[in-house]
């Protein structure tokens, strides 16, 4: 007999935007005339750059040639993209990496999810919370975090980010062997200076645990001084593995292409106490388990580094920020208390009048037939909090603003 493993069992049978989905469309066929605005899925909606077309058809182009075809290519990723990290990424910010040190990938959530296999099922998880789904679900499934309690993981550490400690997580009086921290973060929309940051590499280095960097929003940042890389903070290329994404960048969530950075240097023990390369262990992971990103989509990232591709990403991200600069000041205007949107496309609202997360979901549904993210689905201290996006076109979060002005006005 074949046994499941019943860690999967464990999950909530629901996604959370499938809640969302099924919620939303229940609405629609009960008011069939009205026209949903949605400010909740983190979907971008504006097309790829020029720069980045042109080196698609490019390399579609190549593949179509006998003498220009290519097959399979590296798993850690071409060299060609793997330069040009090294160089824009990395350089500029005085961070020297190697480029065995880069892992290209189909996207972050592959990697994101897939890193934990690394570690040993019985090391403790801290996470901020609220977080991005994937890092918990991808504990359960392997069945490091327990079992859920009144909608807690038994073995996950909850570091709470609400408004009362300005969205910065504090150190768990509990011990945490793996940190997972994600800024600018999704869903709250919050940064972390370098020295809240440095706090984090310091106990991590202080007490042999590692950290798992999320840096999927790090093109949003607007200040210099808010670092764009765990390895801005000396240390952490002991202690840090970390994750980008061309999705949000440069507009990848259909082409699909990131990359993770396992430095030579982050190890962990053996029960004997032996320090294992994990750089080493992820090569082998990566090599028996994925078979390379598309050449296409790599050439397309790499044109995201030449001068008119930095030139057309960026304005497509100033295109979104527009629009978070604008929520943020209606909704402040409404009187409205609203975080983040200022390096991060994400805007996290405290319902007003402590309202549920998912009956304020509702209330905005039925009142302005605009969708929002209830933020009690990014875990518990999401509560109370919904999450906005600003990765909608200009006309139609401008009319979703309105409805807000009038709904709540
Ligand atoms: N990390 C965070 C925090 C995200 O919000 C997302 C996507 O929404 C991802 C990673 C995954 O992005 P992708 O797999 O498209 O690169």
């Amino acid at each position: 007999m074949a046994l499941v493993n019943d860690h999967f069992l464990k999950l909530p049978n629901n996604y959370l935007f499938s809640d969302v989905a099924k919620k939303v469309n229940a609405f629609k066929a009960t008011h069939p005339k009205a026209r949903v605005i949605t400010l909740g899925i983190g979907d971008v909606t504006q097309p790829l750059c020029p720069a980045v077309v042109e080196a698609i058809h490019r390399a579609a182009d190549e593949l179509a040639q006998q003498s220009t075809f290519r097959g399979y290519g590296p798993e850690q990723g071409y060299d060609f993209l793997r330069e040009a990290i090294l160089k824009n990424d990395f350089l500029p910010r005085g961070i020297h990496l190697d480029m065995s040190e880069i892992f290209v990938n189909d996207g972050s959530k592959s990697d994101t999810g897939n890193i934990q296999e690394l570690i040993r099922w019985d090391n403790s998880i801290g996470v901020t919370d609220p977080i991005y789904p994937v890092y918990i679900d991808s504990n359960v499934m392997i069945g490091r975090a327990g079992v859920m309690e009144e909608g807690r993981w038994s073995n996950v550490i909850y570091m709470p980010c609400t408004a009362e400690n300005g969205f910065v997580p504090q150190i768990p009086e509990r011990r945490v062997d793996v940190i997972y921290l994600c800024y600018p973060n999704n869903p709250t929309g919050m940064t972390l200076t370098k020295d809240e940051l440095r706090h984090w590499v310091n106990y991590a280095l202080h007490n042999d645990a590692l950290i798992f960097f999320d840096a999927a929003y790090e093109a949003y940042i607007q200040d210099d001084r808010i670092p764009h890389s765990i390895y801005e903070i000396r240390g952490a290329r002991k202690c840090a593995i970390e994750f980008h994404s061309y999705s949000k960048t440069a507009g990848f969530t259909g082409v699909r292409c990131g990359y993770t950075v396992v430095p030579k240097e982050v190890t962990a023990a053996t029960l004997g106490g032996e320090r294992i390369s994990l750089n080493h262990l992820w090569l082998r992971r990566q090599s028996t388990k994925f078979n390379g990103t598309s050449y296409i989509s790599q050439r397309a990232a790499e044109a995201v580094y030449t001068p008119e591709g930095k030139r057309q990403v960026r304005q497509t991200i100033d295109y979104y920020m527009q629009n978070a600069h604008k929520m943020l000041s209606a909704l402040r205007a409404l009187g409205c208390e609203v975080y983040g949107g200022e390096h991060a496309p994400y805007l996290w609202l405290k319902t007003p009048g402590g309202t549920g997360s998912w009956q304020f979901f509702e209330e905005m549904l039925y009142g302005a037939h605009v969708v929002c993210t209830p933020g009690v689905g990014f875990g518990p201290a999401g509560e109370g909090y919904v999450r906005l996006t600003a990765f909608g076109r200009h006309d139609e979060t401008a009319e979703a603003l309105q409805r807000l002005e009038k709904w709540m006005g």
